[in-house]
Protein backbone atom coordinates (compact mmCIF):
# COMPACT_ATOMS: atom_id res chain seq x y z
CA UNK A 1 0.00 0.00 0.00
CA UNK A 2 1.43 3.53 -0.87
CA UNK A 3 2.18 5.83 2.07
CA UNK A 4 -0.35 8.95 2.50
CA UNK A 5 1.21 11.77 2.32
CA UNK A 6 0.33 15.65 2.76
CA UNK A 7 2.04 18.57 1.44
CA UNK A 8 2.62 21.33 3.91
CA UNK A 9 3.45 24.91 1.99
CA UNK A 10 2.48 24.79 -1.76
CA UNK A 11 5.65 26.96 -2.82
CA UNK A 12 8.04 26.83 -5.06
CA UNK A 13 9.93 23.87 -4.38
CA UNK A 14 6.99 21.99 -3.97
CA UNK A 15 5.17 22.75 -7.23
CA UNK A 16 8.58 22.26 -9.11
CA UNK A 17 9.88 18.94 -7.36
CA UNK A 18 7.21 17.46 -4.61
CA UNK A 19 4.40 16.93 -6.25
CA UNK A 20 5.80 16.19 -9.66
CA UNK A 21 8.15 13.22 -7.46
CA UNK A 22 5.12 12.26 -5.36
CA UNK A 23 2.99 11.87 -8.35
CA UNK A 24 5.42 9.44 -10.37
CA UNK A 25 6.33 7.40 -6.65
CA UNK A 26 4.05 4.64 -6.77
CA UNK A 27 5.41 3.61 -2.74
CA UNK A 28 3.71 7.35 -2.48
CA UNK A 29 -0.03 9.04 -2.78
CA UNK A 30 -0.93 12.79 -2.18
CA UNK A 31 -3.60 13.00 -0.12
CA UNK A 32 -3.19 16.74 1.06
CA UNK A 33 -2.15 19.47 0.76
CA UNK A 34 -1.93 22.64 3.30
CA UNK A 35 -1.24 26.37 1.82
CA UNK A 36 -2.66 29.53 3.20
CA UNK A 37 -2.91 30.85 -0.26
CA UNK A 38 -2.22 27.99 -3.27
CA UNK A 39 -4.56 25.18 -3.49
CA UNK A 40 -4.12 22.39 -5.70
CA UNK A 41 -7.33 20.97 -7.66
CA UNK A 42 -6.77 16.77 -7.08
CA UNK A 43 -6.91 16.90 -3.09
CA UNK A 44 -8.21 17.77 0.11
CA UNK A 45 -6.93 21.38 0.79
CA UNK A 46 -6.32 23.03 3.85
CA UNK A 47 -4.91 26.47 5.24
CA UNK A 48 -3.64 24.99 8.25
CA UNK A 49 -1.42 21.95 9.50
CA UNK A 50 -4.18 22.20 12.22
CA UNK A 51 -7.15 22.29 9.93
CA UNK A 52 -5.66 19.05 8.32
CA UNK A 53 -5.46 17.45 11.52
CA UNK A 54 -8.38 18.35 12.34
CA UNK A 55 -10.16 16.90 9.65
CA UNK A 56 -9.00 13.17 10.15
CA UNK A 57 -7.91 12.65 6.64
CA UNK A 58 -5.76 9.79 6.87
CA UNK A 59 -2.22 10.84 6.41
CA UNK A 60 1.24 9.00 6.97
CA UNK A 61 3.30 11.42 6.52
CA UNK A 62 4.13 15.16 5.77
CA UNK A 63 6.50 17.34 3.36
CA UNK A 64 7.24 20.23 5.17
CA UNK A 65 8.54 22.63 2.35
CA UNK A 66 7.50 25.72 4.06
CA UNK A 67 10.44 28.09 4.72
CA UNK A 68 12.57 26.71 7.99
CA UNK A 69 11.55 29.43 10.89
CA UNK A 70 7.86 27.69 11.07
CA UNK A 71 9.12 24.12 11.01
CA UNK A 72 9.75 23.16 14.44
CA UNK A 73 6.35 24.21 15.06
CA UNK A 74 4.75 22.08 12.41
CA UNK A 75 6.42 19.07 12.88
CA UNK A 76 5.80 18.84 16.72
CA UNK A 77 1.98 19.58 15.45
CA UNK A 78 2.41 16.29 12.79
CA UNK A 79 4.52 13.99 15.44
CA UNK A 80 1.93 14.58 17.68
CA UNK A 81 -0.56 13.53 14.96
CA UNK A 82 1.12 10.15 14.62
CA UNK A 83 2.54 11.74 11.30
CA UNK A 84 6.28 10.93 9.97
CA UNK A 85 7.81 13.97 8.69
CA UNK A 86 10.15 14.91 5.85
CA UNK A 87 11.51 18.67 5.76
CA UNK A 88 13.64 20.58 3.38
CA UNK A 89 16.59 22.24 3.78
CA UNK A 90 17.72 24.10 5.75
CA UNK A 91 15.91 22.03 8.69
CA UNK A 92 15.79 24.69 11.28
CA UNK A 93 16.82 27.89 11.62
CA UNK A 94 18.64 26.90 14.81
CA UNK A 95 20.89 23.65 15.83
CA UNK A 96 18.95 23.57 18.91
CA UNK A 97 15.64 23.36 16.55
CA UNK A 98 16.60 20.64 15.18
CA UNK A 99 18.08 18.61 17.91
CA UNK A 100 14.61 19.11 19.68
CA UNK A 101 12.85 17.70 16.45
CA UNK A 102 14.76 15.03 16.32
CA UNK A 103 14.55 14.14 19.84
CA UNK A 104 10.58 14.25 19.51
CA UNK A 105 10.51 12.49 16.44
CA UNK A 106 12.15 9.78 18.72
CA UNK A 107 9.85 9.82 21.41
CA UNK A 108 7.29 9.75 19.07
CA UNK A 109 8.59 7.14 17.33
CA UNK A 110 7.85 8.19 14.20
CA UNK A 111 10.38 8.29 10.97
CA UNK A 112 12.10 12.32 10.60
CA UNK A 113 13.92 12.47 7.07
CA UNK A 114 16.07 15.94 7.30
CA UNK A 115 16.66 16.25 3.47
CA UNK A 116 19.79 17.64 1.64
CA UNK A 117 19.11 17.10 -2.16
CA UNK A 118 22.48 18.58 -3.22
CA UNK A 119 23.57 15.19 -1.72
CA UNK A 120 21.35 13.10 -3.86
CA UNK A 121 23.40 12.66 -6.68
CA UNK A 122 25.73 9.54 -8.04
CA UNK A 123 28.52 12.07 -8.37
CA UNK A 124 28.41 13.22 -5.37
CA UNK A 125 28.83 9.38 -3.97
CA UNK A 126 31.73 8.83 -6.23
CA UNK A 127 33.77 11.83 -5.40
CA UNK A 128 33.09 10.64 -1.67
CA UNK A 129 34.51 7.12 -2.73
CA UNK A 130 37.47 8.75 -4.19
CA UNK A 131 38.04 10.96 -1.43
CA UNK A 132 37.78 8.11 0.90
CA UNK A 133 41.33 7.92 3.30
CA UNK A 134 43.07 11.19 1.54
CA UNK A 135 44.03 14.24 3.11
CA UNK A 136 42.85 17.52 1.39
CA UNK A 137 45.33 19.69 1.10
CA UNK A 138 42.89 22.56 -1.31
CA UNK A 139 39.44 23.20 -0.86
CA UNK A 140 37.30 26.01 -3.16
CA UNK A 141 33.62 25.87 -3.26
CA UNK A 142 32.31 28.71 -5.40
CA UNK A 143 28.81 29.16 -5.11
CA UNK A 144 27.43 32.06 -6.93
CA UNK A 145 24.01 32.38 -8.25
CA UNK A 146 21.09 34.56 -9.20
CA UNK A 147 18.83 35.54 -5.78
CA UNK A 148 16.75 37.07 -8.62
CA UNK A 149 16.03 34.12 -10.39
CA UNK A 150 15.79 31.39 -7.41
CA UNK A 151 13.92 33.19 -5.42
CA UNK A 152 11.35 35.39 -6.82
CA UNK A 153 9.86 37.50 -4.33
CA UNK A 154 10.50 35.25 -1.14
CA UNK A 155 10.56 38.05 1.71
CA UNK A 156 11.12 35.22 4.29
CA UNK A 157 14.99 34.27 2.70
CA UNK A 158 15.71 38.42 3.53
CA UNK A 159 14.28 38.62 7.22
CA UNK A 160 16.51 36.39 10.23
CA UNK A 161 16.44 32.62 10.39
CA UNK A 162 15.86 32.81 6.24
CA UNK A 163 19.98 32.33 5.55
CA UNK A 164 20.15 34.44 3.23
CA UNK A 165 23.04 33.55 0.83
CA UNK A 166 23.59 30.17 3.28
CA UNK A 167 19.99 28.98 1.81
CA UNK A 168 21.96 28.06 -1.48
CA UNK A 169 25.37 27.85 0.46
CA UNK A 170 24.28 25.18 2.55
CA UNK A 171 23.52 23.02 -0.29
CA UNK A 172 27.64 23.29 -0.59
CA UNK A 173 28.09 22.67 2.42
CA UNK A 174 26.24 19.74 2.68
CA UNK A 175 28.02 17.82 -0.58
CA UNK A 176 31.32 18.83 1.56
CA UNK A 177 30.60 17.63 4.64
CA UNK A 178 29.36 13.92 2.96
CA UNK A 179 32.05 14.00 0.71
CA UNK A 180 35.16 14.92 3.47
CA UNK A 181 36.98 12.06 4.17
CA UNK A 182 37.48 13.68 7.82
CA UNK A 183 35.42 16.98 9.15
CA UNK A 184 36.44 20.25 8.66
CA UNK A 185 35.77 23.48 10.73
CA UNK A 186 34.86 27.38 10.16
CA UNK A 187 38.29 29.30 10.94
CA UNK A 188 37.09 32.68 9.99
CA UNK A 189 34.68 34.14 7.64
CA UNK A 190 33.55 37.63 5.82
CA UNK A 191 29.33 38.20 5.96
CA UNK A 192 28.24 40.78 3.77
CA UNK A 193 24.70 42.25 4.61
CA UNK A 194 22.77 44.46 2.63
CA UNK A 195 22.01 47.86 4.54
CA UNK A 196 18.47 47.19 3.81
CA UNK A 197 18.61 43.47 5.05
CA UNK A 198 18.95 40.86 7.88
CA UNK A 199 20.52 38.11 5.84
CA UNK A 200 23.30 38.06 4.12
CA UNK A 201 23.56 38.53 0.46
CA UNK A 202 27.58 37.66 0.23
CA UNK A 203 29.83 35.52 2.78
CA UNK A 204 33.65 34.01 2.66
CA UNK A 205 34.56 31.67 4.24
CA UNK A 206 37.70 29.70 5.55
CA UNK A 207 38.24 26.39 7.04
CA UNK A 208 40.76 24.59 9.07
CA UNK A 209 41.41 20.80 9.67
CA UNK A 210 40.86 20.19 13.15
CA UNK A 211 44.56 19.15 13.73
CA UNK A 212 46.42 22.16 12.34
CA UNK A 213 47.49 20.60 9.36
CA UNK A 214 48.47 22.93 6.44
CA UNK A 215 45.49 23.51 3.93
CA UNK A 216 43.80 26.09 1.96
CA UNK A 217 40.17 25.27 2.54
CA UNK A 218 38.13 28.56 1.85
CA UNK A 219 34.40 28.70 0.24
CA UNK A 220 32.74 31.94 -1.76
CA UNK A 221 29.05 32.35 -1.57
CA UNK A 222 27.01 35.16 -3.60
CA UNK A 223 23.83 36.27 -4.46
CA UNK A 224 24.47 38.41 -6.67
CA UNK A 225 25.73 36.50 -10.04
CA UNK A 226 23.67 36.94 -12.92
CA UNK A 227 24.25 35.15 -15.96
CA UNK A 228 26.32 32.12 -16.16
CA UNK A 229 25.32 30.33 -12.52
CA UNK A 230 28.61 28.22 -10.74
CA UNK A 231 28.16 25.93 -8.31
CA UNK A 232 31.44 24.05 -8.16
CA UNK A 233 33.52 22.48 -5.76
CA UNK A 234 37.47 21.99 -6.55
CA UNK A 235 39.61 19.69 -4.27
CA UNK A 236 43.70 18.76 -4.04
CA UNK A 237 44.97 15.82 -2.24
CA UNK A 238 48.32 15.42 -0.74
CA UNK A 239 48.55 12.67 -3.26
CA UNK A 240 48.14 15.10 -6.03
CA UNK A 241 44.74 13.94 -7.13
CA UNK A 242 42.72 17.12 -8.52
CA UNK A 243 38.61 16.50 -7.80
CA UNK A 244 36.33 19.21 -9.09
CA UNK A 245 32.59 18.31 -8.85
CA UNK A 246 30.45 20.98 -11.22
CA UNK A 247 27.24 22.14 -11.95
CA UNK A 248 25.50 21.60 -8.45
CA UNK A 249 27.49 18.08 -7.86
CA UNK A 250 26.10 16.25 -10.62
CA UNK A 251 29.27 16.06 -12.94
CA UNK A 252 32.66 14.54 -11.64
CA UNK A 253 35.87 15.88 -13.13
CA UNK A 254 39.42 13.73 -12.31
CA UNK A 255 42.79 15.21 -12.68
CA UNK A 256 40.90 17.22 -15.67
CA UNK A 257 38.62 14.30 -17.10
CA UNK A 258 34.76 14.35 -16.30
CA UNK A 259 34.61 10.40 -15.15
CA UNK A 260 30.98 10.87 -14.02
CA UNK A 261 28.22 13.06 -15.38
CA UNK A 262 24.68 12.01 -13.24
CA UNK A 263 21.27 12.89 -14.64
CA UNK A 264 19.38 15.60 -12.10
CA UNK A 265 17.33 13.32 -10.07
CA UNK A 266 17.75 14.77 -6.58
CA UNK A 267 14.30 15.03 -5.63
CA UNK A 268 13.11 11.42 -7.28
CA UNK A 269 16.25 10.11 -4.73
CA UNK A 270 14.58 11.90 -2.23
CA UNK A 271 11.42 9.91 -2.26
CA UNK A 272 13.31 6.78 -2.90
CA UNK A 273 15.14 7.02 0.20
CA UNK A 274 12.08 8.16 2.07
CA UNK A 275 10.27 5.33 1.45
CA UNK A 276 12.76 2.97 2.72
CA UNK A 277 13.22 4.55 5.89
CA UNK A 278 9.89 4.39 6.16
CA UNK A 279 10.00 0.60 5.39
CA UNK A 280 12.58 0.65 7.66
CA UNK A 281 11.25 3.29 10.33
CA UNK A 282 14.48 4.85 10.98
CA UNK A 283 15.13 8.24 10.59
CA UNK A 284 17.61 10.34 8.60
CA UNK A 285 18.85 13.39 10.71
CA UNK A 286 22.52 14.87 9.75
CA UNK A 287 23.00 18.35 11.37
CA UNK A 288 26.91 18.51 10.22
CA UNK A 289 25.79 21.51 6.99
CA UNK A 290 23.79 23.15 9.66
CA UNK A 291 26.61 23.43 12.04
CA UNK A 292 28.87 24.55 9.77
CA UNK A 293 26.35 27.72 8.99
CA UNK A 294 25.86 28.79 12.32
CA UNK A 295 29.45 28.62 12.95
CA UNK A 296 29.98 31.34 9.91
CA UNK A 297 27.75 32.87 12.40
CA UNK A 298 29.06 32.81 15.16
CA UNK A 299 32.88 33.72 14.24
CA UNK A 300 31.81 35.51 10.85
CA UNK A 301 32.93 39.26 10.90
CA UNK A 302 29.51 41.31 9.47
CA UNK A 303 30.17 43.78 6.96
CA UNK A 304 26.93 46.17 5.81
CA UNK A 305 27.17 46.60 1.59
CA UNK A 306 24.87 48.59 -0.46
CA UNK A 307 20.95 47.93 0.10
CA UNK A 308 19.56 45.34 -2.35
CA UNK A 309 16.34 45.71 -4.14
P1 LIG B 1 8.37 29.63 -1.26
O1 LIG B 1 8.16 29.58 -2.73
O2 LIG B 1 8.36 30.95 -0.56
O3 LIG B 1 7.32 28.66 -0.59
C1 LIG B 1 7.21 28.51 0.80
C2 LIG B 1 5.82 28.02 1.15
O4 LIG B 1 5.70 27.99 2.56
C3 LIG B 1 4.71 28.87 0.60
O5 LIG B 1 3.86 27.97 -0.05
C4 LIG B 1 4.00 29.45 1.80
O6 LIG B 1 2.65 29.09 1.59
C5 LIG B 1 4.51 28.66 2.97
N1 LIG B 1 4.82 29.58 4.07
C6 LIG B 1 5.61 30.67 4.04
N2 LIG B 1 5.67 31.25 5.24
C7 LIG B 1 4.87 30.54 6.03
C8 LIG B 1 4.50 30.67 7.38
N3 LIG B 1 4.97 31.66 8.15
N4 LIG B 1 3.64 29.78 7.87
C9 LIG B 1 3.17 28.81 7.10
N5 LIG B 1 3.47 28.63 5.80
C10 LIG B 1 4.34 29.49 5.29
O7 LIG B 1 9.77 28.96 -0.86
P2 LIG B 1 10.50 27.76 -1.59
O8 LIG B 1 11.48 28.29 -2.58
O9 LIG B 1 9.54 26.74 -2.05
O10 LIG B 1 11.39 27.25 -0.38
C11 LIG B 1 10.86 26.46 0.66
C12 LIG B 1 11.99 25.61 1.21
O11 LIG B 1 12.47 24.77 0.17
C13 LIG B 1 13.19 26.43 1.69
O12 LIG B 1 13.70 25.87 2.88
C14 LIG B 1 14.17 26.32 0.56
O13 LIG B 1 15.51 26.40 1.00
C15 LIG B 1 13.87 24.93 0.04
N6 LIG B 1 14.27 24.77 -1.37
C16 LIG B 1 13.94 25.71 -2.31
C17 LIG B 1 14.39 25.55 -3.62
C18 LIG B 1 14.05 26.54 -4.70
O14 LIG B 1 14.47 26.35 -5.86
N7 LIG B 1 13.30 27.59 -4.44
C19 LIG B 1 15.18 24.44 -3.97
C20 LIG B 1 15.46 23.48 -2.99
C21 LIG B 1 15.00 23.65 -1.70
P3 LIG B 1 1.39 29.99 1.88
O15 LIG B 1 1.87 31.42 2.06
O16 LIG B 1 0.54 29.82 0.72
O17 LIG B 1 0.85 29.39 3.13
Amino acid sequence: MAYRIAIVGLGKIATDQHLPCIAKNRKFKLVATVSRNATHPDVSHFTSLAELIQSKTPVDAVALCTPPSVRLQMALQALDAGFHVLIEKPPTPTIGELFAMQAYAKKKKRVLYATWHSRMNEAVEEAKRRLKGKHVTLLKITWREDVRHWHPGQEWIWEPGGFGVFDPGINALSILTHIMPREIFVDQATIEVPANKATPIAAQIKFKHGDGQAADLSADFDWRQTGTQTWQIEMTTSDGMKLNLLKGGTVLEINGKVVLEAPMEEYELIYKHFAKLLKAGKSDVDAAPLQLVCDCFMLGKPTLVEKFE
